[in-house]
């Protein structure tokens, strides 16, 4: 069984007349997150149609977006973080290292990191000096792994999972291949049952268990990007810690998405990309997590290389006190900003710091709450009407709320992703699919409504010919 601990979540009942186009409104009109939609540009049908640029705002002709699981919307604040970033650079030059514009809602640019850091933290549940904005998800991994992959004689495998989004499997590979081992006798991949797409916590213990003697590391996803199976977390950590793994997790899918409490699992390091939920543009500036007691730095070990733990360094790992000294005496900014390399973008931070903005209106438990009911109808509706037999499509996103967050994936018969993916073109609603039978739809608690949920599957149904949401 999966669910946090355990324990499935309660699923919410919905009246009969939740069918209704009505009910849907109804919906919206009592939800207390309604205004945060304001906040977002929502791509119009004509303009997706016509490849012009977009009126933000003006169209009444709005297409439905179900597509934040790879790319979230962008948010209005982007556009004015952008010109107070441009102006200080135009007014002040170098000085913008040290010196912010008044009134400007971005630091300096030696703290912007720090800036967006501490907002971060809230959203992934740590202390703000376990987390650093940095690079991008992949070199990210590449990073820890460097700091947190350290094979043994006996202990070398890496357990992950058997359809790790693919840049994850490239980069586990890469690492024990680097270390001169072989990467096919030391991946393990941890998969579901034959025929089946959830992959149980009790599976994922029992290759802990086989594991314990010939592993150092376990990296899975929070939440899995085809799936959309959130995994449970805290058990799996624990349970993997205590027979002396390592535990990383890519929240790339659960950034943004659902609570997440990584100090508090004692998690070891985490890594996450930041345009998915996180909405902060198109390959924008990733996240890590690094656990308190790896991030420290003792000055009064004697000899350097006990002194911190090693990491792939650069100069802006360094403490800001000597980072100009140019020295070379490397002595790194305890907690995750020490495992920071480069001068970052400050273009990046601050489209980051913008979508940060608009998280921290509310919280990631408000977002979950309504995340779980958007979800919870759009599952309403999708099997209303139609029984396992009769369906067109299987969901393979596992039923439990708690195994799951924003997405779920639609499992088409063979032949009909086409006739599908055009209907929903047509419509203007952008969700994404994988060939060969796999639409992925995610409704995202910042900026979609239920109206929305009502709509798109009404189009669906209409598309598999099993009639309308209502009548
Ligand atoms: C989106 C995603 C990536 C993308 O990596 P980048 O380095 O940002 O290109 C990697 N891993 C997972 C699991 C993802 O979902």
């Amino acid at each position: 069984m999966n669910g946090v601990n355990g324990v499935k979540a309660p699923k919410p009942v919905f009246p009969a007349e939740a069918a209704s186009k009505e009910y849907a409104a109804s919906l919206d009109a009592a939800d207390p997150l309604r205004e945060l939609r304001d906040q977002f540009i929502i791509p119009s049908k004509a303009n997706l149609e016509t490849k012009k640029l977009a009126k933000p705002g003006l169209s009444e002709d709005l297409s439905i977006y179900f597509c934040g699981n790879s790319l979230g919307l962008q948010p209005k604040a982007v556009a004015k973080y952008m010109e107070a970033q441009l102006d200080t650079w135009a007014s002040m030059g170098v000085r913008g290292h040290f010196n912010a514009l008044e009134d400007s809602p971005l630091k300096e640019w030696q703290l912007l990191s720090e800036q967006a850091a501490a907002s971060m933290a809230k959203m992934v549940g740590a202390a703000p000096e376990e987390v650093a904005a940095m690079g991008t998800l992949t070199m990210n991994l590449h990073c820890l792994l460097a700091s947190f992959y350290k094979p043994s004689e006996t202990k070398r495998k890496i357990l992950m999972d058997w359809k790790a989004f693919p840049s994850d499997h490239y980069a586990i590979e890469s690492h024990i291949a680097w270390h001169g081992l072989c990467s096919k006798e030391n991946m393990v991949l941890i998969g579901p049952d034959e025929g089946e797409y959830e992959i149980s916590t009790e599976k994922i213990l029992g290759y802990i268990d086989k594991h314990a003697s010939d592993a150092a590391l376990i990296l899975l996803p929070g939440i899995q990007y085809y799936t959309g199976q959130l995994f449970d977390m805290p058990r799996i950590t624990k349970y993997a810690q205590e027979r002396g793994l390592t535990v990383g997790w890519d929240l790339a899918h659960a950034y943004g998405n659902v609570e997440l409490k990584m100090h508090e699992w004692n998690v070891d390091f985490a890594a996450w990309c930041t345009y998915k939920y996180g909405n902060a543009g198109p390959g924008a500036m990733g996240g890590i997590y690094v656990h308190e007691k790896h991030g420290k730095v003792d000055d009064s070990a004697g000899d350097d290389a006990l002194k911190f733990r090693h990491r792939l360094t650069g100069w802006y790992g360094g403490d800001r006190s000597v980072r100009f000294k140019m020295d070379n005496k490397f002595k790194p900014i305890p907690g995750a900003g020490g495992f920071q390399v480069s001068n970052p973008s400050v273009i990046d931070l601050t489209t980051l710091c913008a979508s940060l903005s608009v998280f921290d209106q509310t919280s990631i438990p408000a977002l979950r709450q309504k995340s779980l009911s958007l979800t919870a109808y759009l599952e309403h509706l999708l099997l209303k009407d139609t029984t396992d037999k009769t369906r067109q499509f299987t969901i393979i996103t596992p039923s439990d709320p708690h195994a799951r967050g924003a997405q779920l994936s639609l499992l088409l018969k063979p032949g009909l992703l086409h006739t599908v993916s055009q209907r929903l073109q047509d419509a203007g609603i952008i969700c994404d699919k994988r060939e060969p039978d796999v639409v992925r739809v995610a409704p995202v608690p910042l900026y979609n409504t239920f109206s929305e949920v009502w709509k798109f599957v009404e189009v669906l149904k209409g598309a598999l010919g099993e009639g309308a949401a209502s009548s």
